[in-house]
């Protein structure tokens, strides 16, 4: 298959899936526009996962490329259109200048690219954390309105970053034998993670650090935000225990309230024992 203008052989590959692990050492990752990602582990460790540098340079590169050949748009000709015969049928079409076309497949690099990066760094990270945990927890974030000016969702990475790496830690669960989820990250930042008190009024994006009104407890925001998704999945896997249903294995992740449909979809997709492997 051809995609922007580059080709990919595709393989499908069926194996088994690995047997699914025990659980034991659990990581919960709260996403925001700063990083891509805090996380906290059930060994009381908390790492921060920066977006990587490049994407801003490739943003701005885009950026230009874009303006540059959408000026020249209105350099486009109205041409006839002609059967195979070479005859004219009679209706034209706008055909676009030398230099957009040229600028044009330049951007289209520039994004496959931009692609191929993203893949492997996402890969990279993902990797790193199922080597070191069993289970790996996300928050269903979306940065969608909610008091985000235009400059954080694109320094948050436009969703592409945070989606495709959510796409990829599920992958790399389902091919490791452990386990991924997300969580619903309703009400994590404006929580206490020390007392669960919640400030009623949630806290603004430029709050960093706040002291817990009820308790003093001192927090900065990401870190709690993720302690809160911690405690979230915990209890949920608790709550499992408790009413003896299997959770979870490789092929079938537990996916609490909030998870995207389209994961529930995959998975559904892989409940058969087998999985596809795509090369892209
Ligand atoms: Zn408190």
């Amino acid at each position: 298959m051809k995609q922007s203008g580059i080709y990919y052989a595709v393989f499908t590959v069926n194996r088994l899936l690995p047997e699914a692990k025990p659980i034991s050492k659990i990581i919960s990752l709260d996403p925001n526009h700063k990083n891509l990602a805090y996380g906290v582990n059930t060994e009381n460790q908390a790492i921060e996962i920066g977006a990587p540098f490049w994407l801003k340079i490739y943003d701005k590169r885009i950026d230009e490329l874009k303006s540059k050949r959408d000026k020249l748009k209105k350099k486009s000709r109205l041409v006839e259109i002609y059967d195979h015969k070479g005859l004219p049928i009679g209706k034209q079409r706008w055909q676009p200048s030398n230099r957009w076309k040229k600028l044009n497949a330049t951007l289209e690099r520039v994004y496959a690219k931009r692609r191929e990066q993203t893949k492997t760094f996402c890969y990279t990270v993902a990797n790193k954390l199922f080597r070191e945990h069993d289970l790996v927890a996300i928050g269903d974030y979306t940065p969608n309105g909610g008091g985000f000016t235009t400059s954080m969702r694109r320094a948050m990475n436009n969703r592409s970053l945070i989606g495709r790496f959510k796409e990829i830690l599920s992958w790399v669960a389902i091919k490791s034998g452990k386990h991924y989820l997300e969580y619903s990250e309703e009400g994590t930042t404006r929580t206490c993670s020390d007392c669960h008190y919640r400030m009623e009024n949630g806290l603004s994006p430029n709050i960093r650090e706040w002291d817990c009104p009820n308790c003093n407890a001192h927090h900065t925001r990401d870190e709690n935000a993720a302690k809160n998704g911690l405690i979230r999945v915990l209890r949920n896997l608790y709550k499992e225990d408790e009413e003896k249903s299997s959770l979870v294995s490789g092929s079938d992740h537990c996916v609490f309230q909030g998870a995207s449909p389209r994961l529930q979809e995959r998975e559904n997709s892989f409940s058969s024992g087998h999985f596809f492997a795509c090369c892209l």
